[in-house]
Order: C-alpha cells, then sequence, then structure tokens
C-alpha cells in the first residue's frame, strides 16, 4: 500500500472539512456523503474501496490524502482460535493486538501504548519499557484490523494490551467514544474494558464520565510491600488510596470495578496475601478474575499451582466477594496477558 507523511490521512477530517474538500473539487455535496460512509461507517483502508465514487474523484483524493493505516508485519493463530497480530504504524513502531472469537462473539485486545513505562515486574511489555503512547485512531485501527481479518463484527473490546491506558488517558477515552459511537463501530460502552495498573486521578477522571465503559483494576496483591515490589510505577498510589477511589467510583457509577489478580508461587499465593486480598474486598462492590500468572522468558516469576487459585475463589466466595478463574487464549502464541512484547522490527516493509 502506498504510505506518504506529507499528506493527511483522510479519517483525520470533519464532516465539514470533507465536504470542503468536496465543494473543492467542484463535486455536488451527495458525493462527500458517500466518502464520509465509506471512511467514517464501512471503515475501509483505501480510496480504491470506494465502489459508488467515480474512478476520477478517487484518484483526486488520492492525490491529497491518504490512509494511515497500520500494516500486518506478522499474524500467528492459536489451537483456540485466538490470533495475534504485530501491527505496524506509518512511523515503523509496532504493537501487538489479539483477536478472540468465540461463538457469534468477537473480543479484541489492544495496546494504548508501544511498550509501557510502569515497570511492572511480571510484565513483558513493562520489562521493555515504552517508546510511544498511540493515537486514538491507532487503537481504533487495532479493532478495525482484526474485524476486517475475521470478516466479523466486534462485540467487545478490552485495552489490555501493551501498555497504561490511564498514561495516556485523552487518547484512550476518544479511542472509547469513537469505538461506542453509532457512526463508529457501535460497540456498547459496557463492552469496552479499559484496565489500569491504578493511576488514581485517572481513575477519579474516567468515574465522571457519562458513558458507561467498564473498569478492571490491575492490584496482583492487596499487601502493600508486596506490590510495591511487583508494580514499583504505582507505589505512591497505595493501596488505601485505592482503596478509597474505587469506594468512590462505585457510588458515583454504580457500576462493578474488575480486579486482576495474577497469582504466583510464593509471591501472592500465601496465606496473609490471600487474608489481605478478602479483607479488601470483603463488602465492597467488585469483582475479583484470578489467573495462573503467565510465563515470560528469563523471569524470577513463575505461575502458583491451580489448586492454590481455587482455594483463593474458595476463600473470596465464603467471604462473598465475586470471583472468577480465568483461562488465558492463545498462550501458545505468547498472546496473553502480560506477554505481549516490544518487537524490533528490523525488516522494511515492502
Ligand atoms: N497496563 C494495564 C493494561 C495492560 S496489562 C494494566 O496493567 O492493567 C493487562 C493485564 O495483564 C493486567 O491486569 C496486567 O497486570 C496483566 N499481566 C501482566 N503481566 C502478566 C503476566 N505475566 N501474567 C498474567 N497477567 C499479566
Ligand atoms: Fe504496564 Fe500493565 Fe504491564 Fe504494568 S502490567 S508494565 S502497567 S502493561
Amino acid at each position: 500500500m502506498e504510505r506518504s507523511h506529507t499528506r493527511p490521512d483522510i479519517r483525520t477530517l470533519t464532516a465539514e472539512e470533507l465536504n470542503a474538500v468536496v465543494a473543492e473539487l467542484g463535486q455536488p455535496a451527495f458525493r462527500a456523503k458517500q466518502i464520509a460512509e465509506w471512511v467514517f461507517d464501512k471503515n475501509v483502508g483505501s480510496f480504491d474501496d470506494m465502489t459508488n465514487v467515480p474512478k476520477a474523484l478517487r484518484e483526486q483524493l488520492s492525490e491529497q490524502f491518504c490512509f494511515a493505516t497500520p500494516t500486518e508485519v506478522a499474524k500467528q493463530v492459536s489451537k483456540d482460535g485466538s490470533r495475534k497480530y504485530l501491527l505496524q504504524f506509518p512511523d515503523g513502531v509496532a504493537v501487538e493486538t489479539v483477536g478472540m472469537p468465540s461463538h457469534n462473539r468477537l473480543a479484541v485486545c489492544i495496546s494504548t501504548q508501544a511498550g509501557c513505562a510502569m515497570g511492572c515486574a511480571f510484565c513483558a511489555t513493562g520489562l521493555a519499557g515504552l517508546t510511544r503512547s498511540l493515537t486514538a485512531q491507532e487503537m481504533v485501527d487495532q479493532v478495525i484490523h482484526v474485524s476486517h481479518d475475521l470478516g466479523e463484527r466486534v462485540t467487545s473490546v478490552v485495552f489490555m494490551g501493551q501498555g497504561e491506558p490511564f498514561a495516556n488517558f485523552d487518547e484512550t477515552v476518544r479511542a472509547l467514544r469513537m469505538l461506542n459511537s453509532e457512526h463508529g463501530l457501535n460497540i456498547g460502552a459496557r463492552h469496552l474494558t479499559v484496565s489500569t495498573c491504578g493511576i488514581i486521578p485517572r481513575i477519579r477522571a474516567f468515574a465522571d464520565l457519562p458513558e458507561q465503559f467498564t473498569l478492571a483494576i490491575s492490584l496482583h496483591s492487596a499487601i502493600q510491600s508486596t506490590r510495591n515490589q511487583l508494580m514499583p510505577g504505582v507505589k505512591k498510589y497505595t493501596l488505601l488510596r485505592l482503596y478509597e477511589a474505587l469506594q468512590l467510583y462505585t457510588e458515583k457509577t454504580g457500576r462493578r470495578p474488575t480486579y486482576e489478580f495474577a497469582m504466583i508461587d510464593g509471591v501472592n499465593d500465601t496465606n496473609p496475601e490471600m487474608n489481605a486480598l478478602c479483607d479488601f474486598c470483603e463488602g465492597t462492590l467488585c469483582h475479583v478474575n484470578l489467573i495462573q500468572l503467565n510465563d515470560i522468558p528469563d523471569s524470577p516469576f513463575k505461575p502458583s499451582p491451580m489448586k492454590k487459585v481455587e482455594e483463593l475463589q474458595r476463600r473470596l466466595q465464603q467471604r462473598g466477594v465475586e470471583t472468577t478463574i480465568r483461562n488465558s487464549r492463545g498462550s501458545d502464541i505468547d498472546a496473553a496477558c502480560g506477554q505481549l512484547k516490544q518487537r524490533k522490527l528490523n525488516m522494511r516493509r515492502s
């Protein structure tokens, strides 16, 4: 596909700007409407796809504008049907995206940054540092790519790929709204989930959004010293402050946040750790997702045995806390939580 950094991406135009461009080219107004439909409703990735637009007009448009869509540089298909994509943006930066089809549903896990600056000790993304944040369009492009590849409508999106969405808050909210828009992919707000390591001012801002987007928090320990070791980037946002922020969030929104808890052998699966988690959650509106840590190369951390995961679920349930044990999908292709890496691309795009 031809690319240009000098021509602007046609998808960044507003409807008014597009009208003006079409009028300038001496075309009737209905052409602008047709083009807008292709660009914003049908999410095409090239001028050639605009089959009801005359070829001459398509050529004129392509002289002025481009589609800065990502290029698929690699794809892996898991035996469970999920797919991991390495998508490269026009400036050469690449991120990983995962598509998880099941029955009539298609969930997509997108990245919000290339890499991550938060430095969580158990996360492959965190270990490699941050390259840059993504724009809202780049987040949405990942969803569109998976939808086109599988030929299916996307029914839910989790912002749980590479990066910390709340370290890139404004673009994340813009992306949520683009995905939610009836002129875009029209995905229900409750089916759009953002996961954060716990950046408290942003949790408060998220609580103030009018839409019913879903919130997940990476907790991983309810004991401060353990959490500091595992998640040094959020040391200053203490568990007490997190507890209070979530209290405020549930009062304001009436919605149930999810806590993510990846169980690490000998680290957060001990008796005091289990008790602390039960105390943290008991009596609050929340849902706990337990998973076995996914292995990452050269890491000292290992997954807890399944019987520990089941024991923690039992204990939480006894204390009245809703709990699910989640299976990581795509672990055979390193597409599971925390396994998405920054990849250095030496190859040049053709
Ligand atoms: N930065 C955000 C979202 C991306 S990480 C966040 O941290 O919430 C998505 C989820 O995968 C988070 O819950 C994260 O803590 C978890 N995760 C990271 N590494 C993992 C690993 N090795 N095994 C299991 N889960 C992991
Ligand atoms: Fe970043 Fe989330 Fe990984 Fe922590 S777990 S390093 S916040 S992507």
